[in-house]
């Protein structure tokens, strides 16, 4: 008997700088690492500004088509889904189209670059009946699920304290280029947007909704070299001799935090920590045990559950294997560790599963949202120097 036909999901990518590229892998991962889902995709069409870059992802990755403009992807009827993987400024506009085609959205975090662009692409989401993920890749990994799961069964307590942070080198290097990420009119904030609010969504991820938050902002290096249109990515440096322009949002957000369940933390984020490449962290102290990760050993945690042996009276550290899905679904055995596009992947197949479901289980654009709203208090928080209320 042959095997049942399987459900395809045509897919289109817009935007094909770094993330692009990560997603086409990714759509195209997901059914083979979760063939369970019964479901399999085909690139139909990319799209970017810089047309050579659309042309060499098509050639690269297989799409099918190359959109003149993003919008033709929108009224593809081969189209099921869209990644929108372009610089912030372009997402609520690009999710608001989505919304209105009936595709299901597939934003780079932070989806809006403010909290009011978040509420109104959720909303429209919601209204539209479409699934929704956001790309908050880091509570996907298998020791962060395994964190998690420990915490449903009660084996670490309550949280009584959750810090998170995301300390990153990306800029650090005067000479980093402005590209679009420290120009506020695109990007929106700057360590606040960009990786504080990993931190405030996986502090979520384990603790549950933040009600009221006391933050702090600051920017340290005030001016970069210019970039050249359509060259250089995130990592570009320039020269000392190059013109300069001005560094329009934060180099470092940072914010006391009190969670609704009445656990307390911190969150914390720099993109010119000297020292720390990628460093997003999470440290979880229940009323029973403890747990505490780090990406840059995403395949480790340090568990402390104490059983009154002196074995356990202290971290031990656990490598990813069998026992801590979906790490079997990348690699059969033990220690044989994951990396970061295999996070998109389960990103991606969880959005794909969704969408055979016919309904949002995951955490997509409400819990982005609730992220966007943290981010929006913290920054208030900044400027009028007190604790902060996170909107409902
Ligand atoms: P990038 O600059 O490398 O790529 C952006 C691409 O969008 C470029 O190729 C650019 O030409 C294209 N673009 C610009 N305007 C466009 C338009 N009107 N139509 C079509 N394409 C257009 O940026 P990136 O680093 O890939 O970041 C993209 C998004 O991904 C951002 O929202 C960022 O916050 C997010 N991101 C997420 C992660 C993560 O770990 N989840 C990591 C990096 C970036």
């Amino acid at each position: 008997m042959s095997a049942p036909a399987k459900r395809t999901v045509g897919v289109g990518v817009i935007g094909m700088g770094w993330m692009g590229a990560v997603h086409a892998r990714a759509w195209q991962a997901a059914p083979l690492r979760f063939p369970d889902l019964g479901v399999q995709t085909h690139l139909v069409a990319c799209a970017d500004e810089f047309t050579p870059r659309a042309r060499a992802a098509r050639d690269e990755h297989g799409f099918e088509r190359v959109a003149a403009d993003w919008r033709e992807i929108m009224r593809d009827p081969e189209v099921g889904a869209v990644s929108i993987t372009a610089p912030n400024h372009l997402h609520l506009e690009m999710m608001l189209a989505a919304a209105e085609s009936g595709k299901h959205i597939y934003c780079e975090k932070p989806a809006g670059r403010l909290m009011q662009e978040t509420e109104q692409a959720e909303a429209a989401a919601r209204a539209a009946g479409v699934c929704s993920a956001v790309g908050y890749n880091y509570q996907l990994a298998p020791m962060a699920q395994y964190c998690r799961q420990l915490l449903d069964e009660g084996k670490l307590g309550s949280p009584e304290q959750v810090n998170c942070r995301f300390l990153s080198m990306y800029g650090a290097n005067p000479l980093s280029m402005l590209t679009w990420r420290f120009d506020e009119k695109i990007a929106g904030y700057g360590a606040a947007g960009d990786i504080l609010s990993h931190a405030l969504h996986t502090a979520q991820f384990l603790a549950g909704p933040i009600t009221r938050v006391c933050g702090t902002t600051r920017t340290f290096i005030t001016e970069r070299p210019l970039p050249q249109p359509g060259r250089g990515t995130h990592f570009s440096t320039g020269e000392p001799k190059d013109p300069k322009g001005k560094v329009g949002n934060e180099d470092y957000a940072a914010a006391l935090l009190e969670f609704e369940s009445g656990a307390i933390g911190t969150a914390e984020a720099s993109r010119v920590a000297r020292g720390p490449k990628c460093e997003m962290t999470f440290e979880v102290y229940g009323e029973k045990g403890a747990a505490r990760w780090n990406f840059e050993r995403m395949n480790e945690m340090e568990l402390y559950c104490p059983d009154g042996t002196p074995e356990h009276d202290g971290f031990v550290r656990i490598t990813a294997g069998e026992n801590h899905p979906p790490h079997s679904n990348f690699n059969p055995g033990d220690g044989i560790g994951a990396g970061y596009e295999d996070l998109k992947t389960i990103e991606a197949a969880t959005l794909l599963k969704d969408i055979v479901a016919g309904k949002q289980t995951t955490s997509g654009l409400a819990q982005a949202l609730s992220v966007s709203r943290a981010i929006d208090a913290v920054l208030r928080s900044g400027q009028s120097g007190s604790w902060e209320a996170v909107a409902r």
